[in-house]
């Protein structure tokens, strides 16, 4: 027979992996099943930023960024794994009046809020970041965010909550659900069938599949978002840089290019994205995408045109209709939950996963999350 489990948890990705350490620390039992490697969907994909000023404003998000950068400090510590986290600067380049306008606004809510963000001019950005072709750009939005290796994190989450006695198996796809009631009363794979009190969905962009399996429809889309890895630059870069633009650029095409790098600890840049629109799930990377990025990589930075790419790799990225990620329980269900499409997914999981687990056991999250609700889709339906 196989073992009866308290919750089950449906991805290995740093969203079902840190949901998994939360319940295992709460003493639940708890199973975690991967289809594939942990972490080998979006995670470990991903730069590995703790985003801090680029998100939505509302008061839930920017608790959350800041509450999970101060345990993102600790959290190397808590977990018993690195993961290589350091703070560093983030310029977001602003290209445009309307932006600048837009930053200095968000600027101020921000530093009001404990995340300070400062505005930088052209002249001082181009003291901070010589190497930058300022030429079209009005200046610069300031922040310090946190950087770590997204591999090492999930492996972090998976080996502590291991150590507290969660049970985490990749290379175990669930091909089935069975639904009685109002609840899913078995969790299929080629390895058996698994039983649990509760069971959640933290598939990433594979979440629609397995919610179809008991017929259930939640609106997460995904685009397929490309990026590079750099050899060592020697260079002196230190700040990750983004664009103000990058939504406006890629929102509504069925391609675009908006590039960004970050700064890896031997000086490897990891240079992201370029994105495409799609309905398929596919991995890998384009001509078209590597030279795109590669081109505007190089507007930017020109002294980096001697700089080999070494390896470039493509994944979906999830996101829903209104940019909220989609947390809690499924409406009509029992015992379903549902966990996915973060936006600033490393820097707020660190308290959002813990939240997820009080809830998945009926406890209250500390602040209202109705904003992130997958109930607000069954309403629009
Ligand atoms: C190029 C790029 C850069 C990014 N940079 C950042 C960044 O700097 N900071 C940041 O916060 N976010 C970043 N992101 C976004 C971030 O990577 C994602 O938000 C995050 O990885 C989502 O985690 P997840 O656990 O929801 O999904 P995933 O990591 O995709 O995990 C879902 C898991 O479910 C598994 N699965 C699917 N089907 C089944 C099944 N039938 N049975 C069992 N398991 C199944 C998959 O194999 C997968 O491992 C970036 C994304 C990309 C593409």
């Amino acid at each position: 027979m196989s073992p009866t489990y308290d919750v089950i948890i449906i991805g290995g990705g740093m969203i079902g992996l840190s949901t998994a350490y939360h319940l295992a620390r709460r003493g639940v039992r708890t199973l975690l099943l991967e289809a594939g490697e942990l972490g080998g969907g979006t995670s470990a994909a991903c730069s590995g930023r703790a985003q801090t000023i680029e998100g939505h404003l509302d008061p839930l998000n920017l608790y959350l960024v800041r509450a999970g950068l101060e345990r993102l400090a600790t959290l190397e510590e808590e977990l018993g794994h690195p993961f290589s986290w350091r703070l560093v600067g983030y310029f977001c380049l602003i290209p445009s009046q309307h932006l600048w306008e837009l930053w200095t606004q968000r600027a101020r809510i921000l530093s009001e809020n404990g995340i300070p963000t400062y505005m930088v001019d052209r002249e001082a950005l181009q003291k901070e970041e010589p190497l930058l072709n300022t030429a079209g750009l009005l200046g610069a939005a300031y922040g310090q965010e946190g950087l770590l290796n997204p591999f090492h994190f999930c492996w972090a989450y998976a080996q502590a909550a291991r150590w507290l006695g969660a049970d985490i198996r990749a290379g175990t796809p669930v091909v089935g659900m069975q639904a009685a009631g109002g609840r899913v009363v078995s969790v299929e794979t080629p390895a058996g069938s698994f039983s649990a009190g509760r069971v959640v969905v933290a598939a990433g962009a594979w979440t629609p599949q397995l919610l179809a399996m008991v017929g259930e429809l939640v609106p997460i889309h995904f685009t397929h978002a490309e990026a590079f890895v750099t050899e060592r630059t020697h260079l002196p870069l230190r700040n990750t840089i983004g664009m103000a633009d990058f939504y406006e650029q890629i929102h509504g095409k069925p391609r675009a290019v908006s590039v960004g790098f970050s700064v890896e600890p031997d000086g490897a840049l990891v240079v992201t994205e370029a994105v495409t629109r799609t309905d398929t799930i596919r991995r890998g990377c384009s001509v078209w995408g590597l030279a795109g990025m590669a081109a505007h990589l190089l507007t930017l930075y020109p002294a980096l045109g001697r700089v080999r790419a070494l390896r470039g790799w493509g994944v979906p990225t999830a996101f829903t209709p209104d940019d909220e990620p989609v947390v809690g329980r499924m409406a009509g269900w029992d015992n379903l939950f549902v966990y996915g499409a973060c936006l600033e997914t490393i820097s707020t999981i660190p308290v959002l996963s813990d939240w997820m687990a009080g809830m998945i056991l009926d406890e209250a999250p500390p602040m209202d999350l109705a904003l992130y609700s997958p109930a607000r889709f069954a309403q629009a339906r």
